[in-house]
């Protein structure tokens, strides 16, 4: 925090007062305002930078705004919609005639650096409703009028820079010269409020930095994203595909992704038993009354997939939470039988709109790694520790080093909108912060992030380029407990509530079979790659020696194939690396007579002849999980 205390003569502008030229924005008292605010009052003042989240998302906001005006100039009929900020850039939907072309985007862009060029001041003004709703009627705003007419305030904010306004809350930059290089990136359709009974509209996709060289470097690393795209290496390297015929967000695991998805889940499996762990299975399914008990009927129905079986309603579980407590109120539980650390591959359903559905990153059908704890108030602290550090531990031996962590906790100013005592949130947050604080993990507190039930903490993956997969979470729950009456017995023979922890440290298979993917572009480790070992044929007469060599490695305990096709070898070797098989034993007629193979490694070429029996030797001592 480099904000200052400052007071000042009322009437001077922000701007004035900071007096800082890389400032995107302000932050005073804690809330963002425009460089042109007039200050009332002295107060804490801070600048915010576009190397900062939030100086980003001002900046791509307004840039988009900058977009909206482009587009208003060359397509007079096109009417604006919204434009936010995303993480990578900003967007916005317009409702024109025919969807936007390559060349209109190249149109677009150049219009856009005729307006930075000409530097309009983005002034803001706060009108009256019935100004406002005149004013956007007149411009044939349908979509501006709609959002007004949903809004309570009796002054509407509008942000006006030249020709253009934009009904919005802001901030915003000072003025569009402050916009340094702009790229607009690609355009996809996208139905009004993401509901397909809605119009169709066209979505522009861009991205602004400040100057071109760090335009350049983005542009880059979106290049490489796209060279790591999981849906495209996915079925590229026959680990999983998507069915239209099945069904939209629904992932099939091929033999090979199958494997992965095993070797991740043994790996998960030894490290939960050993942290004491007890697994579980439960039904797919379960009576609609299950789920009002729970609580989903009422706030998740929306989401939900319903079995009708006369005469009864059945439901496709969207949670493994509701499992979990029917097996732990089958008993009493003592004091001394917490903590009960309950876990579960379990495969939820989840509706989700088709215009979200993501790849493995957004699916309809998925498995979590889920589990729940049950604990008394004094377990709580170490119960939470060892949730998170097992998390941490995990993700980084599969071989991810950077994570943004998120603490959400209630809005102070609204407790009254959470369930659970004082206590139980502030013992709750005390052994979320300090676990975090006893890993050194810089994390984000968001406060009024916390769901209604509880706080917790989200541990995201930053994959080797850079993007962001959430991942792991360890979530109180204050709800629950009561709706399902779990209670244990205390030392006093009295019935005390359990602390209740939901926790996934992968988050869904699914996704973080994505992740490592695209962390990897592939090629993963050789305990995580489906073949670890290519045996490749020169000629027909070596068939024999080759298939002897797989059943050595087979033997050895490692995961291999072969190939014995006509092809040319230098063809079969171009094959294997594109499969990015992590090692290629190569055998000719030299090294059939010498018992030898020729070993190739991907990525690194020709490692030379060796004995079979040390060549098998060299990929053994690699199949291991990194220890962390
Ligand atoms: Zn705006
Ligand atoms: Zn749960």
């Amino acid at each position: 925090m480099n904000g200052r205390e400052v007071s000042v003569e009322p009437g001077a502008t922000v701007a004035a007062v900071l007096d800082d030229p890389r400032a995107v924005v302000a932050r005073l008292d804690g809330r963002l305002v425009d460089l042109s605010t007039r200050l009332e009052r002295g107060g804490v003042l801070e600048p915010v930078y576009f190397e900062s989240d939030d100086g980003r998302d001002v900046y791509w906001h307004s840039s988009s705004h900058l977009m909206a005006q482009a587009v208003k100039q060359l397509f007079p009929s096109a009417k604006v919609t919204i434009g936010p900020a995303v993480t990578e850039g900003f967007y916005y939907d317009f409702d024109v005639p025919r969807p936007f072309t390559e060349e209109d985007l190249a149109r677009i862009e150049q219009r856009m650096r005729n307006l930075i060029a000409a530097k309009l001041p983005v002034v803001h003004k706060l009108l009256p409703r019935a100004v406002a709703l005149d004013f956007f009627k007149q411009r044939d705003e349908t979509y501006k009028v709609g959002i007004i007419n949903e809004i309570p305030d009796e002054l509407i904010s509008v942000y006006e820079q030249g020709d253009f306004a934009d009904l919005c809350r802001g901030p915003h930059v000072a003025d569009t010269g402050v916009i340094g290089a702009v790229k607009l990136l690609s355009v996809a359709g996208a139905y009004w409020r993401g509901d397909e009974r809605n119009r169709m509209l066209s979505r522009v996709y861009g991205v602004a930095f400040p100057d071109e060289a760090a335009l350049k470097v983005h542009l880059d690393r979106l290049e490489e994203a796209k060279r790591r795209d999981h849906r495209k290496l996915g079925p590229a390297l026959d680990l999983f595909s998507f069915h239209e015929e099945a069904g939209a967000g629904l992932a099939f695991w091929h033999p090979k992704g199958a494997t992965v998805r095993r070797l991740i889940q043994q790996y998960w499996e030894k490290e939960h038993l050993a942290a004491g762990y007890q697994l579980v299975v439960t039904p797919h399914i379960a009576r609609g009354q299950l789920w009002r008990t729970s609580g989903h009927y009422d706030y998740y129905k929306e989401n939900m997939y319903f079995v009708p079986v006369d005469p009864e309603e059945y439901v496709l579980k969207p949670m493994n939470c509701p499992g979990h407590m029917l097996i732990y109120r089958t008993k009493v539980h003592s004091y001394r039988d917490l903590p009960l650390r309950m876990g579960e591959w379990g495969t939820v359903y989840r509706y989700e709109r088709s215009g979200v559905l993501h790849g493995m990153l957004r699916v309809r059908g998925f498995t979590q790694d889920d589990a729940h704890i049950f604990c008394t108030r004094e377990q709580v602290e170490d119960e939470v520790h060892g949730v998170v550090a097992l998390s941490v531990r995990m993700l980084r031996a599969f071989g991810f080093e950077q994570f943004k962590v998120y603490l959400s906790v209630r809005d102070p100013a609204h407790r009254d909108r959470y369930l659970g005592s004082d206590e139980q949130w502030q013992v709750a947050e005390d052994s979320l912060r300090r676990s975090l604080e006893r890993l050194q993990l810089p994390y984000r507190r968001a406060e009024g992030e916390a769901v209604f039930y509880g706080p917790k903490v989200d541990i995201n993956l930053l994959d080797s380029i850079g993007h962001e997969w959430q991942c792991s979470t360890c979530q109180f729950d204050f709800n629950l407990g009561p709706r399902f009456d779990l209670y244990y017995m205390g030392p006093d023979g009295q019935h005390h509530q359990v602390y209740l922890v939901h926790r996934t440290v992968l988050g869904g298979i699914e996704r973080f079979m994505g992740a490592l993917v695209e962390h990897y572009a592939g090629a993963f480790p050789v305990w995580l790659a489906p073949v670890q070992v290519r045996v490749l044929s020169i000629t027909d007469k070596e068939a024999g020696y080759a298939r002897e060599v797989e059943k050595a490695l087979v033997a050895a305990g490692l995961r291999a194939d072969l190939d014995l096709g006509g092809d040319k070898i230098n063809y079969k070797i171009g094959e294997a690396e594109r499969m990015k098989v992590p090692w290629m034993f190569v055998v000719g007629g030299r090294e059939a007579q010498a018992r030898a193979v020729s070993v190739r490694r991907h990525g690194r070429g020709n490692l030379g002849p060796a004995p079979l029996e040390s060549a098998i030797a060299q990929v053994k001592e690699e199949d291991n999980v990194p220890a962390r």
